[in-house]
């Protein structure tokens, strides 16, 4: 064959800044070289073995498909070669020698800078295959694509600012990377701590892994033996390898459905944490499916609805015919039952979670809370169900302690009309709402929404229980005041001082109402029943909409000292200009309390205005 000569390339800007990274500040775990070009070679196979199920022409039909590795430790020398899909010239420059995902060099950067803290996650985070460059000063590729009319070429770089290409005679499809370690990474340059490692990061490869002569890894569908013959221990590592999560699991489920129109096998995980999200693109995978034992995609989100895109793991199935092309994949009739299962099974797991392990439970609903309860809003079909799997804070419970809507109606007071909850930014800011004081003085519960991802979804239910469900910022919300000593504000003074107020602020408020929710503030703003609703108005805004904000209803509090000075003021002289100036202090001040108010300054110096008057 002939040699078509030497040919040098320069890698780009970015790439040798990666390299730099990855050679001098990255090395706290070079270990992880190995997981990655096992994981490579891996990738490599799977392809291979998913090409062949459709390609006749390819090299090498019918070898056994294997990764092995060989060691030297009196040369110091490392191999790792496969028979996998191979690559062709285009495959080594643009594959090879680019960063793949944006925005890893500048996660890198800031992993680099904080190295102490980010110790475990430089471990987790791959950089892929230049993270040989940890361990080694040049590195050669000897590959060959599996198409039978592929050529053989050899890669060869320093890491540094280049690398050259040449074509070479290579026999059998697939690739051998090699290279001698340096100085200080010779401590891996033997076969017993290559071993050590592979059952680390690699036990549950898909494929054997012969380092010398032995095989180094376990292959084995884990999720095709029943739940009683797995180890807890081989469970979590297989997660571990799956998730590249160096963390054990947080639950997990074997699954193995027959008949209902679905017939599947799968082991699904529940991962302690949510992947960070500038590591998405690489980590946030969900489940790989698997056709007969054989993979056809790694990361297969159409299995699972979006709002339990966080579980991990492993589906096969019997009903995807092998050849199925992934693009066909999706439409085809026996996913969407496998789907609709999956779904009810995952549903299932979490009720009984939520009953028998709580606190795992609720480990589980505040890692991924926010994306579980965007379910209500999207599969109405298991939308009851959901219903009962939705946690919140509560006026009644400890900061930080979690209730559900069973529990609430359990402790609903007799003559209680409705469910109630108030949404706000934080627990703080919703205690401090004038709005829970009738329900503090009554010892009703109110559940705080305290996640932004609640006012999307929570106003939808109307009802729990035979019992509406209501947000008392709402100004028709119906108050029990059967108890309370006597009826406020029928009387005249009171009906002119509401007057002075509509008079005062009838720009600025839709009506102005004596007030039954109020014990200690002096003013409140609630919504009136036109327009948008507060709820709605907030989720608007976050969504970045330029919403008007509607007119909203003043409600007073006759029995507070102020507004009880002001009445005595107004009948002394209804035309005082210092009634009105309080009039709409004690609005602003209501508006300050709720995170509206526009003009700070204005507010300001009215009350400086106030306080001199006051002092004089
Ligand atoms: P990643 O694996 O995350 O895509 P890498 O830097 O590890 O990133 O690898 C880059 C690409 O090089 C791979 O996506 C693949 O196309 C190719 N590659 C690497 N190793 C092999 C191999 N052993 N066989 C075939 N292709 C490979």
């Amino acid at each position: 064959m002939e040699n078509s000569g030497v040919q040098t390339f320069e890698y780009k800007a970015e790439m040798k800044q990666l390299l730099q990274l990855i050679i001098h500040s990255l090395y706290t775990h070079p270990e992880v070289f190995l997981r990655e070009l096992i994981s490579n070679a891996s990738d490599a196979l799977n392809k291979l073995r998913y090409r062949q199920l459709t390609d006749e022409n390819i090299l090498d039909k019918g070898q056994e498909l294997e990764i092995r590795i060989s060691v030297d430790d009196k040369a110091g020398t490392f191999t790792i070669s496969d028979n996998g899909i191979g690559m062709t010239r285009e495959d080594l420059t643009e594959n090879i020698g680019t960063v793949a995902r944006s925005g890893t060099l500048e996660f890198l950067k800031k992993m680099a800078e904080e190295k102490k803290a980010a110790g475990e996650l430089i471990g987790r985070f791959g950089v892929g295959f230049y993270s040989v460059f940890m361990v080694a000063d040049e590195v050669t590729i000897e590959t060959r694509h599996a198409a039978s009319d592929s050529r053989g070429y050899r890669w060869v770089s320093t890491g540094e600012s280049s690398f050259t290409i040449e074509e070479i005679v290579k026999e059998h499809r697939g690739t051998s990377i090699f290279f001698k370690f340096k100085a200080g990474a010779l401590e891996f340059a033997g076969e017993h701590k290559i071993r050590e490692i592979i059952r680390k990061y690699s036990n549950f490869a898909d494929f054997p892994i012969f380092v010398g002569k032995d095989k180094a890894n376990t292959v084995e569908a884990l999720w095709r033996k029943g739940e009683a013959d797995v180890k807890d221990e081989e469970r979590n590592e297989f997660y571990k390898f799956i998730a590249n999560d160096y963390e054990e699991p947080l639950a997990s489920l074997h699954l193995a459905v027959e008949g209902s129109g679905a017939e599947f096998k799968a082991l699904l995980f529940i991962p302690r944490r949510a992947a960070f999200d500038l590591m998405r693109t690489r980590q946030h995978k969900t489940v790989q499916l698997y056709a007969n034992k054989i993979m056809i995609m790694d990361d297969c989100k159409d299995l699972l609805p979006e709002y339990l895109q966080f579980i991990r793991g492993v589906v096969d199935t019997s009903d995807l015919p092998l050849n199925v092309s992934r693009e066909v994949v999706q439409s085809c009739p026996a996913m969407a039952s496998i789907r609709a299962t999956l779904t009810a099974k995952i549903i299932q797991w979490l009720q009984k979670m939520a009953n028998k392990e709580t606190e795992k439970y609720l480990a589980f609903h505040k890692t991924f809370g926010p994306l579980f309860k965007t379910g209500l809003n999207s599969d109405f079909a298991n939308r009851e169900k959901l219903i009962e799997l939705m946690r919140f804070e509560s006026s009644t419970r400890k900061a930080g302690e979690l209730t559900s809507f069973k529990d609430y109606v359990g402790r609903m007071k007799e003559g209680q009309k409705a469910v109630y909850y108030l949404a706000g930014d934080g627990r703080a800011q919703i205690e401090h709402n004038p709005n829970l004081e009738y329900f503090r003085k009554h010892g009703q519960e109110v559940l705080f929404l305290t996640e932004p991802v609640d006012i999307f979804v929570i106003p939808s239910i109307t009802e729990y229980d035979k019992k509406p469900v209501k947000a008392i910022d709402q100004g028709d919300i119906e108050l029990d005041t059967a108890g309370d000593p006597e009826k406020k504000g029928e009387d005249d003074l009171s009906k002119s001082l509401v007057g002075l107020f509509k008079d005062t602020l009838k720009e600025q408020v839709a009506d102005v109402r004596v007030s039954r929710r109020l014990v200690d503030s002096a003013v409140t703003l609630v919504s009136s029943s036109e327009g948008l609703d507060r709820q709605t108005e907030r989720m608007m805004k976050m969504m970045g909409q330029d919403v008007v904000s509607a007119k909203r209803i003043m409600e007073v509090n006759i029995d507070h000292p102020v507004l009880k000075n002001l009445s005595r003021r107004f009948l002394a002289n209804p035309s005082d200009a210092l009634l009105k100036k309080c009039v709409v202090q004690l609005y602003e001040s209501a508006q300050l309390l709720d995170g509206e108010l526009t003009s700070r300054s204005e507010y300001v110096n009215r009350m400086i205005d106030i306080m001199k008057e006051a002092t004089a």
